[in-house]
């Protein structure tokens, strides 16, 4: 039986974690959550699963909830997140919290010798180096949950990194996967976040959008799998059928394939290196899918993925520059406080302004951080 804690257990990666643990009572049992602001959903969730740590985002939640359930221990804030991450009992932290809050609790539960099922990108992104080096000296093992890391991390097994010559991520294209770019100018918050084949949280929806989650997604693959940027390809797939593939230097590529179902890698990080049956998921029927299309990514009509690879070319701050920039104007966006398109120019703004630090430390990549917020927030 593993034990597993969950950052964001709420949202949407929190949600479908605790499907495959309702799935598989007798292989997993959750110990620890955290929550940001649904109380009501994190009432179910103490009642049906009786985690013994619940974090909640705000300090009066943490009373509200420690009257309702006297046996449960509760905290709260950005220490109740490593609290969580941190929590003794557990085996396993899955991090499906949203945004560079994740950095903290991920790199506090990676010195405390947990294994992490990552699905919270934003982290890899703003501070991968980090990550990176704080989990091999500590031995730890990151497992991808998002799904096209998943797929090469599933194609990779048995491999050796020697063989691989490039890393191919698919893109469904998103939500204006077929418009051109004139056909943005004043696209609503609603079509935004109508997303032709996954559902996912809203951030990552209109990430998709404007192909900034490829973009992370870039940057991630470059951190999980030590991937000089020049060897991480982006491939236009609009059935999502094809989660991404590797390609090895005698032409071989591997690609892993299945409907899009985010349960399926989540299960996979979890159950890793075994495979568990998933019966509520959906088999993929080629025949009657007939067709898959592949088509080059127009860079042009997708600038955010561009500045991405500009990003994480550069190093140093300039991709904790590129998140903090995203994060802020995406909210701004569903807020209804500026334009899809401005998205974009806040975070070109952000970039070039910027004067890159190399290599920089847990401190400073806190302090660009917080200063990128302030700067893209005092343009709105
Ligand atoms: P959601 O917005 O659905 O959920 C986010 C979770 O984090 C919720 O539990 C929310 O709490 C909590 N939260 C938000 N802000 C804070 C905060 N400041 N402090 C504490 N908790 C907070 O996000 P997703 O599940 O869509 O995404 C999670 C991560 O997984 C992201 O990094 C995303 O890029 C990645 N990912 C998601 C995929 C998907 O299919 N959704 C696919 C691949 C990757 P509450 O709701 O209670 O306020
Ligand atoms: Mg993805």
């Amino acid at each position: 039986m593993k034990k597993i804690s969950i950052l964001g257990a709420t949202g949407s990666i929190g949600t479908q974690t605790l499907d495959i643990l309702r799935e598989h009572p007798s292989a997993f049992k959750l110990v620890a959550i955290s929550v940001g602001k649904n109380l009501e959903l994190a009432r179910k969730m103490i009642t049906e699963f009786q985690p013994e740590l619940v974090s909640v985002q705000e300090y009066h939640d943490c009373n509200t909830l420690k009257s309702e359930f006297p046996k449960t221990k509760f905290t709260f804030g950005d220490e109740g997140l490593v609290e969580v991450a941190v929590y003794p009992s557990a085996d396993i932290l899955v991090n499906a919290v949203i945004g560079s809050v994740g950095l903290n609790p991920t790199l506090q539960a990676i010195e405390s010798g947990k294994t992490i099922a990552i699905a919270n990108k934003e982290t890899l992104v703003t501070a991968g180096h980090l990550v990176m080096e704080a989990a091999e000296r500590n031995g730890v093992a990151l497992l991808p949950v998002d799904s096209e890391h998943s797929a090469i991390f599933q194609c990779l097994q048995g491999e050796k990194d020697k063989n691989i010559e490039r890393l191919i991520l698919t893109a469904s294209g998103g939500s204006f996967r077929d418009r051109t770019r004139n056909d943005l100018e004043g696209v609503t918050v609603k079509e935004a976040l109508n997303h032709p084949n996954w559902s996912m949280g809203a951030k990552i929806t209109i990430d998709s959008a404007t192909m900034m989650n490829k973009g992370l997604e870039v940057i991630e693959a470059h951190w999980l799998y030590n991937m000089p940027y020049e060897k991480i390809d982006v491939l236009l797939h609009k059935e999502s059928i094809i989660h991404s593939m590797v390609e090895f230097h005698d032409s071989s590529i591997i690609a892993q394939l299945g409907t899009p179902d985010m349960r399926v890698p989540i299960q996979y990080a979890l159950s890793y290196p075994d495979r568990l049956p998933l019966t509520t998921s959906q088999r993929l029927n080629l025949a009657q899918i007939g067709t898959l299309h592949f088509q080059e990514m127009d860079k042009n009509r997708f600038r955010c993925m561009q500045f991405a690879y500009v990003a994480g070319k550069k190093g140093g701050t300039l991709p904790t520059v590129l998140n903090a920039a995203n994060e802020v104007a995406v909210a701004a966006f569903l807020n209804e406080k500026i334009t899809f398109l401005q998205i974009e120019d806040m975070i070109e703004k952000a970039l070039s302004r910027h004067d890159v630090i190399i290599d920089p430390d847990l401190s400073i990549i806190h302090e660009v951080d917080k200063e990128t917020r302030q700067y893209v927030s005092s343009l709105l």
